[in-house]
């Protein structure tokens, strides 16, 4: 037993995780001022349909630091969802989408379709998320076809009866669910079978991997499912040509990457989405 506990304690010591958990505190530390001082942003990234048309948009957070410069989500998200400072960024996220999109409202800006918002694990498995969610689109007046939500597979991993319960509820209330990089995760199929989802993104791993012996049989078999589910399939990280023509070859009818435009910050966005309308006016 003292052998158990003396590995215990060298692995508590090990030099690298030592660095590793000193990191995840100064990200912490760093997310708190973030908070307090508004370092974050959100950029949106358009969706097109298969003649290259917006038909609406995710939004993205960004944490500009001050002396780091930009930090990636997919660095700071996790460190946000193990400290649970996730709800308060989630909650700073959610009235900063909720905020445009009332500002496009006053400003007359023609509907494009709707924004997608990521929702992390721990924000989804919180008992008043619906709640929250829900109040915060009454009190904005924000109407339901403008919003969407992405929920990852880790997101949902919790018990199934209760995920089910809230997704219902989210699509009730005329929200739709998209299931967020779908593929990558451990039981994508039974989440299929089992949860009330208007469709799901494929994975970028996919969308890089189209070419490759593997890979392209496997996202001709996501769109054929998605197909016979009546389910929204997105690509994601489409980026060349190449890609967007067989994807839409295979049947694909949404898209989303680089081809067409990164995420950008709101007022880029606006403008491109005014551009990308007016091309496609008389289609
Ligand atoms: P995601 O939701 O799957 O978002 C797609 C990611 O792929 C984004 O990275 C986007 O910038 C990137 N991307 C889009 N098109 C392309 C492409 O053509 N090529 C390549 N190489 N990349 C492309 P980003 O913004 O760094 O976000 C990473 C992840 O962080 C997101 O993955 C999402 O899981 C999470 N995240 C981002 N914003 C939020 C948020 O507001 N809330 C929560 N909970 N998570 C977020
Ligand atoms: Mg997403
Ligand atoms: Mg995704
Ligand atoms: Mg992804």
């Amino acid at each position: 037993k003292a052998k158990q506990a003396g590995r215990n304690c060298y692995a508590v010591y090990d030099p690298r995780m030592q660095k590793s958990i000193e990191e995840r505190m100064q990200v912490e530390k760093g997310l708190r001022i973030a908070l307090e001082q508004n370092q974050f942003g959100i950029f949106y990234q358009p969706k097109v349909d298969a003649s290259g048309r917006v038909v609406g948009a995710e939004g993205l957070v960004r944490w500009s630091h001050p002396e780091h410069g930009f930090i990636s989500p997919s660095v700071f998200i996790p460190v946000a969802e193990e400290t649970g400072l996730i709800h308060l960024i989630g909650e700073w996220i959610m009235e900063a989408i909720a905020g445009d999109l009332v500002r496009w409202q006053d400003m007359k800006i023609e509907p494009f379709g709707d924004i997608a918002i990521n929702i992390s694990a721990w924000q989804f498995g919180r008992a008043d998320f619906i709640e929250k969610t829900l109040a915060g689109i009454r009190l904005n007046n924000i109407r339901v076809e403008q919003l969407s939500i992405e929920v990852t597979e880790t997101a949902i991993l919790g018990d199934m009866g209760t995920t089910r319960v809230k997704l219902n509820q989210l699509r009730n209330a005329g929200i739709s669910v998209m299931l967020d990089d779908f593929g990558t995760g451990y039981s994508s199929l039974a989440y299929l079978k089992d949860l009330p989802l208007d469709g799901f993104k494929i994975d970028r791993t996919f969308v890089e991997g189209l070419g490759d012996a593997q890979a392209e049989p496997l996202v001709r078999s996501m769109l054929s499912i998605g197909k016979h589910m009546r389910l929204k399939v997105v690509a994601e990280g489409v980026e060349s040509k190449e890609q967007f023509d067989k994807l839409k070859a295979m049947g694909c009818k949404l898209f989303q990457g680089y081809l067409f435009a990164k995420p950008m910050p709101v007022d880029e966005f606006l403008m491109w989405v005014k551009n990308n309308l007016e091309e496609h006016r008389y289609e």
